[in-house]
């Protein structure tokens, strides 16, 4: 049994998975509570970030304030 193959892949397979939320999230637009302003990321600051649904543990570049910031979809071909 080559388990440590199987393993070596399982955790591959993870790591491309977060990689690849990661790099949805970043076309996503992030809506900040504290000052209502709209950002992206990019997707080498959204890797292993906490989230509850679509609400996001971030801190806004704009105003600093760290907090839960609600996903947006990206809508057509804007941005
Ligand atoms: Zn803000």
């Amino acid at each position: 049994m080559q388990l440590w193959l199987g393993l070596a892949l399982v955790l591959a397979a993870l790591a491309a998975l977060i990689v690849w939320q990661a790099c949805l999230l970043s076309r996503c637009r992030f809506w900040c509570h504290a000052c209502g302003k709209l950002f992206r990321l990019p997707w080498t600051q959204l890797l292993l970030r906490r989230h509850v649904g679509e609400d996001w543990l971030l801190r806004c570049p704009h105003c600093g304030q760290k907090g839960w910031c609600k996903a947006r979809k990206p809508m057509g071909k804007e941005g």
